[in-house]
This record gives C-alpha cells, sequence and structure tokens, in this order.
C-alpha cells in the first residue's frame, strides 16, 4: 500500500529542509547564531559524517561483488570507454552553455564599481586562502592524477573518503582477481561481500531515517553561516550579485531540464518524469550537503532501487561519477572566469575562452566531491586565462548557495549517465521500488 505523503522520505526532507531555512532566517535576524551554532549544527554534521562513513564501504562492496558477477572483463572496459566519454562529453556541453549564457547576459558588465571595491575588500583574506590551495594543486605534474589512482596500500586507500578512485581501483581489481579464480575458492569470497553489501545498503536506509533531522542542521548552519547575524548583507550581496547567480542558476536548470531529459528520452527507455522523481532524495541531499561525495551512498541506493539501473552498472559508474564527473562545477567555474573578467573590464578573446572550455573540463575531473572544492579549481582558470585570481573575491559572498546548486547538478549527472549505460547494456532491470515512490 502506498504511504501517505506525509511519511515519504523526499517530502520529509523537503519539510525539514523548508523549516531549515525558516529556522535559519529567524535566528540570523535575532542573532542566535552562537546557540544555533552549539545545539543545532552539529546534527547536520553527524548526519553528513555518517553518510561518509558508509561511502566507502558501499563502493567497496558493491564494487566487488558487482564486478565478479561479471561473465567476461572485455565487457568492463567497453562501460569503461563509454562511461569516461560520455562523463566529459556532457561537461564540455556544459562548460559551452555557461559560456553562451555569460555573453549574451554580460552580468559583470552592469557591476558598479563602488560595489566591486566593496565586494574585493570584504573576502579579500578568504580569496588569499583559496588562492594558496590552489597553488599546493599546481604544483603537481599533468599526469600525476593517474599515478594518484594506484594506492601503495590497500588500507590506507581505504582510510581515506577522498582517495575514492582508488578505492574504486582497488575493488575493481580484487572483482578481476575473483572472476578468474575457481569458483569452489572464490564462491564463499562472494558470498561475505555479498552479505555485507546488503547490510551496507540496510545501513544507508537506516541513515537516511535521520535524512529530516540532519537537512534542517545543515540548512539552519548554512543560513547563520551566511548571514552572521546580519540578514541585511546577504540580502546586499545578492542584489549586488543578482545577476551573475541568475545566469548560473539559469545555465544549470538549461543543463539539468533540456540537455539531461534529451539524453534520457533518445538514449534510455525511462519517462523523464520518473527519472526525476526517482532521484528526488539524491538531489535533495546534494543541494542540503553541497557534496557529491556524501550523497554517493543515497544516489547509488535510488539508481539501482527507483529507475533499475543494475548493481554492477551503479556500483562502477557512480563512484566514477562523484570524483571525476561535475558538469554543474564546469558550467559555474565557465560563468565566473568570464564575470570576473568582465567586472574588472577586461575582453576574453576567442582563443582565452577556448582555454576556458579545456581547462573547465580538465578542473572539474580534478575537483573533489566537496563544498567548496570548485571555486579553488576557479583559480587555475583564472590564472590560465591572464585573469588575476583574486577576483574570487567578487564571488566569494555567493559561492555556498551556487555549490547548493551545482552539486545538484553534478549529482544528476551521475545518474543521468549510469542510466544511459545501463540501458546501452541491457542492464535497466524492474526496479524494487517501482514509481510512484513507496518509501524514500
Ligand atoms: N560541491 C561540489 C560537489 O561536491 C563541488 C564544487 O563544485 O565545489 O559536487
Amino acid at each position: 500500500m502506498k504511504k501517505p505523503w506525509y511519511r515519504q522520505l523526499h517530502w520529509q526532507i523537503i519539510i525539514g529542509l523548508i523549516l531549515g531555512v525558516l529556522f535559519g532566517v529567524m535566528a540570523a535576524s535575532k542573532g542566535w547564531s552562537a546557540w544555533t551554532r552549539n545545539w543545532i549544527s552539529p546534527f547536520g554534521t553527524l548526519f553528513i559524517t555518517l553518510l561518509k562513513l558508509i561511502a566507502v564501504p558501499l563502493v567497496l562492496t558493491s564494487l566487488v561483488s558487482g564486478v565478479a558477477s561479471l561473465s567476461d572483463v572485455k565487457k568492463l572496459s567497453r562501460m569503461g570507454g563509454k562511461t569516461i566519454g560520455l562523463y566529459i562529453g556532457t561537461t564540455a556541453v556544459a562548460v559551452l552553455i555557461g559560456l553562451a549564457m555569460v555573453n549574451l547576459f554580460k552580468p559583470g558588465k552592469n557591476l558598479p564599481a563602488d560595489t566591486r571595491t566593496q565586494l574585493q575588500a570584504a573576502h579579500q583574506s578568504d580569496a588569499t586562502n583559496r588562492q594558496s590551495a590552489a597553488d599546493e594543486v599546481k604544483q603537481r605534474g599533468p599526469l600525476d592524477f593517474l599515478v594518484d589512482i594506484v594506492p601503495d596500500n590497500v588500507l590506507a586507500a581505504s582510510s581515506n573518503n577522498s582517495s575514492m578512485l582508488q578505492v574504486v581501483f582497488v575493488s575493481l581489481l580484487l572483482g578481476i582477481g575473483l572472476t578468474l579464480t575457481p569458483d569452489e575458492k572464490s564462491k564463499p569470497v562472494l558470498k561475505i561481500f555479498d552479505g555485507l553489501m546488503e547490510a551496507v545498503i540496510q545501513i544507508v536506509h537506516l541513515i537516511m531515517i535521520l535524512a529530516p533531522i540532519g537537512v534542517f542542521g545543515l540548512m539552519v548552519n548554512t543560513i547563520v553561516t551566511l548571514a552572521q547575524d546580519d540578514l541585511g548583507q546577504v540580502r546586499e550581496l545578492l542584489s549586488a550579485l543578482g545577476s551573475y547567480c541568475l545566469v548560473v542558476v539559469g545555465g544549470l536548470a538549461v543543463h539539468c531540464f533540456v540537455i539531461y531529459p534529451i539524453l534520457l528520452k533518445f538514449f534510455t527507455p525511462i519517462p523523464v518524469r520518473k527519472f526525476f522523481s526517482g532521484i528526488s532524495s539524491a538531489q535533495l541531499l546534494a543541494f542540503s550537503t553541497s557534496s557529491s561525495g556524501a550523497t554517493l551512498p543515497v544516489t547509488m541506493d535510488r539508481c539501482q532501487k527507483r529507475l533499475g539501473v543494475s548493481e554492477e552498472v551503479a556500483s562502477f559508474v557512480l563512484p566514477l561519477g562523484a570524483t571525476i564527473n561535475m558538469d554543474g562545477t564546469a558550467l559555474y567555474q565557465a560563468v565566473a572566469s568570464v564575470f570576473i573578467a568582465q567586472a574588472i573590464g577586461m575582453d576574453l578573446t576567442i582563443a582565452a575562452q577556448a582555454t576556458i572550455v579545456l581547462t573547465a573540463v580538465l578542473a572539474s575531473i580534478g575537483t573533489a566531491a566537496v563544498p567548496g572544492a570548485g571555486i579553488i579549481m576557479l583559480v587555475i582558470i583564472l590564472e590560465a586565462i591572464n585573469v588575476p585570481s583574486e577576483g574570487i573575491a567578487l564571488i566569494l559572498g555567493v559561492d555556498r548557495i551556487l555549490d547548493m546548486l551545482r552539486t545538484v547538478t553534478n549529482v544528476t549527472g551521475d545518474a543521468t549517465v549510469a542510466t544511459i549505460i545501463a540501458a546501452s547494456e541491457n542492464q535497466l532491470e524492474e526496479p524494487e521500488e517501482p514509481f510512484p515512490a513507496q518509501g524514500m
């Protein structure tokens, strides 16, 4: 029997989110920031930590049992090629949309000079911190990311959530090793992985019971941190940077609601409405956590249970996507870099804009799946096109809000590609929880 709407998880999350915004605004206007940080924010932190805690075990167990059940390893490399091709292709389209919109609407041209000076002064020290973080990234050689995929120690790799690609690599190796092992030896090991995977999925469901409270805590925290007991400041920021925000949001909306649906329509049998309803809990979590890494367990669960993507495809395509596929981030980086150039009166040549396409695609691959990572990589793009990177001070004030929206796009992109790959490999199964939702 269908649950009443208020018992369905995505509605509960929406309620937590709305109450969080309302409470956050009240707390900021009444000067309760410190109290809120002490007594409400920890619930959000706890929830996000639980999700991160489960990410490595989930990827490890589901990828090992997924790959080990593969009949032939060639299929894996074909799937890998298609996945990476689609990830890069969709990211390039996202950058082009961002560039087209920012060149069309030119939001940086009408930024008054005194607003520019104020913004620059207010966020100078924060901008310097991000620049030094970017400097560390720049020290690395062009092929270092390949070297980084292979860990020299299995335990160390699984002890760090930011080395998700290493976990993917180790799980793939173990899965392949098991397929090459005689049945009587591999079967008991596989049974253990299967059992562990089931247990981990149950834990994801348990954690999700806390989602409404977690999301409430996260939203309250975001708002009081943004407003710092002065809501007027947020209003001023939004009006100064309103047209820039609108261009980013408009670009993300085009990518999410035009490009993905077109791809889904042409390459999968899943109706677009069913797709969006199926992954809504993951999108809401992406919005409130600003982290595609923390959202990964829920993205995997929803793609399998609600869209019918097979375990094998979901456990390979989605962890890879959470680490290397960031369409929303790339689109935002394209808009932000041209906006900063416009605001300081620099005209970007076609060559510079082409550089943006290339560096934004590469930078989004290297961006960590955590809050605020996109703006650090933006420094690298700005330097590649010779725009002063101190310019990020202009947009830092509204970055958190845009981060929430670009993370939703990133997660939606991963789910779109997973569905397309599953359809192309004949691995789109009958979903366990068909539309409309029974639970999450
Ligand atoms: N927060 C984004 C993510 O986790 C990355 C970024 O754009 O900052 O997907």
